[in-house]
């Protein structure tokens, strides 16, 4: 199928971007256009308006700042998992962005995208909550910042507001006595996760898991982590027993718990 007749608009900046967005407030934000121009193609969304912002290098930077590394909205996936000072500060960044999609998917979508559409089963959002990211986002008014905890409201729905365009992510640098773990179930290389867990352990047992794939967006429950693997195992599934799965509600649980294992054998490893 092909999209529904729209207006395109290509702005120089993002002021440009967002005086815009302003003008057109059923317009939607055009970045890697990996999840929008599908949905447009079957006609599950018909914006009256395109503002396209992919060519604004205003927001394609990374860069470490105040015990942060801020990344551009418009940052690729590819980029992300490639990028020396991510891979050394925020190695499970790195990690996780890495196996968003396929090798072309990662070379066009981007991290602002990824985190405004908010599939439940993306890496990315769930990565921002583990991380305790802050998403900053601006319209032509001004700027606000949301904890990335807060700004996932549920199924494919964020806080962001229909004038505003997500501009960077900050994610503070851990502290040196704090690992994360990652890990997910796919059934294929490339595929959405059926499950997936992020797993952050203090250098005591305290912690917590972030999972993604399990519900409508990223669930962070903060545990102790018990040394026995039997009752870490019955902790994990006493969260996971919560979370609204959908269909497959047992294989999901299941995979809940299989995937925070792994992810916390990989935190006790000491990876970062
Ligand atoms: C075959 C396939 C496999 C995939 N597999 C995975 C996977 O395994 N894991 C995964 O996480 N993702 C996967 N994806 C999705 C991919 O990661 C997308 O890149 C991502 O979801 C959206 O990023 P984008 O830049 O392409 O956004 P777009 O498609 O351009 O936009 C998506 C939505 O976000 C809005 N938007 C985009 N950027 C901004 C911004 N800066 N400010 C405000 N609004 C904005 C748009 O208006 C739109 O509503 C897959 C996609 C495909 C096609």
């Amino acid at each position: 199928m092909k999209p529904a007749a729209f207006e395109y608009v290509r702005p120089d900046n993002l002021q440009g971007a967002l005086a815009a967005l302003r003008d057109h407030p059923d317009g939607k934000v055009l970045a890697g256009g990996q999840s929008l121009i599908p949905l447009m193609n079957f006609r599950l969304s018909r914006p009256q308006a395109l503002v396209d912002i992919s060519h604004l290098t205003e927001l394609t930077g990374i860069s470490v700042v105040d015990g942060a590394v801020e990344v551009g909205a418009l940052v690729r996936h590819q980029q992300l998992h490639e990028h020396e000072e991510v891979r050394r500060l925020l190695p499970v960044l790195s990690e996780a962005a890495g196996e968003v999609g396929h090798w072309a998917i990662r070379n066009r979508g981007t991290l602002g995208g990824s985190l405004t559409h908010a599939d439940p089963a993306a890496e990315l959002p769930a990565a921002a909550v583990a991380l305790r990211a802050t998403v900053v986002l601006a319209n032509a008014d001004g700027q606000r910042e949301v904890p990335a905890e807060s700004f996932f409201l549920g199924f494919l729905t964020t806080d962001i507001q229909p004038d505003e365009i997500l501009v960077a992510v900050r994610f503070p640098v851990p502290p040196a006595d704090v690992r994360y773990g990652f890990a997910e179930f796919a059934r294929r290389p490339g595929d959405f996760a059926l499950a997936g867990a992020f797993v952050e352990m203090g250098g005591d047992a305290s912690g917590s898991i972030t999972w993604f794939g399990v519900s409508g967006g990223p669930e962070r429950r903060e545990l102790d982590f018990p040394d026995d693997a039997q009752a870490r195992k019955a902790a994990f599934a006493e969260l996971a027993a919560e979370f609204d799965t959908g269909e497959d509600a047992v294989y999901r649980r299941k995979l809940a718990v299989t995937v925070a294992e792994q992810a916390y054998q990989k935190a006790r490893e000491g990876r970062r």
